[in-house]
């Protein structure tokens, strides 16, 4: 077990990288905390794979080292690292039972016979595997090998970390989240570092203490998921968690008031920081806009009413950019003209897609 430090750790799958854009994985320094439960989150391409890749060893980086506790481990090979390894589709041996299956993890590293027997039985009861123990994998649906991958991922209690590599692909819906929350049990019995890729904010939320946000190779924000979505440090994080995203609209700043097309907004906080020539907008998420039939809010014209589920969204329009904010279950309206009320506490302004602290004004004078 152990604390995985990133130390300005780099990746190019080009042999002479030029600049940024030919890195698969831009410059990050990261601590992953022993017994962590992480979720490493992000669109397709943007690198997770490459980072998991990293860590375990399967790859090894352009630049920067990886340091389990205090060891430097950039250069050992991946049976030396001592790391679990969950892919996307099933690693399985067909000629194997499922038992000899889960087993093999465990003999391959000379336990003896009589610690694997338990330890197998254990890990087959957790996912629901005791009735196939015996069963030849080559017969078994996807599904049942997917969990197979898990088991095997899961059955040595002495690594250093788990990776799970987007595990839950080719499982059924249904099962899945059943699924996420055993894992989640298994995390809290284990007590090991568990790392889990997905490109899916459902994912990443339930099983992560921590999520990690990637874009286009560069870790946007590390934070609890309460973090992420109260404060998103970038303007991608707002947009890409939450359902939907957070609003991003341009602005232009004058002193304490935001001025979104020619309509006024105020602030809590002044941005003295502010070089002229960044592009400045606005966030605030759906939640916290209110859509009233009138008043001295902003100007806005409602376009529809979608249903969610268990809430619904209007899409409304506003100095010519859309914008969305739920609305009670029994709201109704006559006409489109509206007036909207952002809440001046949950409004947040980005320079260049990055989150500006900002200065809180003293003493509530303007
Ligand atoms: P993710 O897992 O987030 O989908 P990846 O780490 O697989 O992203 O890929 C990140 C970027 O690196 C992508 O642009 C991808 O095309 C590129 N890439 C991944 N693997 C290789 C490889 N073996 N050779 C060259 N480019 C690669
Ligand atoms: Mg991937």
């Amino acid at each position: 077990m152990a604390r995985i430090s990133l130390d300005h750790l780099a990746h190019a799958y080009k042999p002479d990288p030029q600049g940024p854009q030919d890195y698969a994985l831009k410059e990050i320094d990261h601590v992953w905390e022993q017994g962590g439960a992480y979720a490493l989150l992000g669109p397709s391409g943007c690198g997770k794979t490459t980072l998991l890749n990293i860590i375990s060893g399967l790859v090894h980086p352009t630049r920067g080292r990886i340091l389990f506790d205090d060891r430097d481990v950039t250069d050992l090979r991946t049976e030396e690292r001592n790391i679990a390894q969950v892919f996307q589709f099933p690693v399985v041996y067909d000629t194997m039972t499922v038992r000899e299956n889960l087993a093999f993890p465990l003999k391959n590293r000379n336990v003896p016979s009589s610690k694997i027997a338990p330890r197998v039985e254990e890990i087959a009861r957790l996912l629901d595997l005791t009735p196939v123990l015996d069963r030849k994998a080559s017969n078994l649906t996807a599904d049942m090998k997917q969990k197979i991958s898990l088991g095997r991922g899961l059955v040595r209690a002495d690594v250093a970390a788990i990776l799970f590599d987007e595990p839950l692909t080719v499982i059924d819906p249904h099962l899945k989240w059943q699924l996420r929350s055993t894992l989640k049990e298994i995390h809290r019995a284990l007590d090991i570092t568990m790392i889990y890729v997905t490109h899916d904010q459902t994912e990443a939320l339930t099983f992560a203490d921590k999520v990690v946000v990637m874009h286009d190779g560069a870790v946007v924000q590390t934070g609890t998921p309460e973090e992420l979505f109260e404060r998103p440090a970038h303007t991608f994080v707002g947009h890409f968690i939450g359902s939907p995203g957070m609003n991003i609209l341009p602005c232009r700043l004058d002193g304490m008031t935001a001025y979104i097309g020619d309509d006024p907004v105020i602030l809590q906080r002044t941005y003295p920081e502010l070089a002229s020539q960044r592009q400045v907008e606005l966030g605030i998420r759906p939640e916290f806009v209110s859509v009233q039939r009138t008043g001295n809010g902003l100007p806005a014209r409602l376009k529809r009413i979608d249903d969610i589920g268990r809430t619904r969204i209007a899409r409304v329009e506003m100095a010519g950019r859309q914008l969305a904010a739920s609305v009670p279950e029994n709201f109704s309206l006559d006409g489109d003209e509206v007036s909207l009320i952002m809440d001046p506490h949950r409004i947040h302004i980005y320079a260049d897609g990055h989150l500006l602290p900002g200065e809180p004004t003293t003493g509530g004078h303007q």
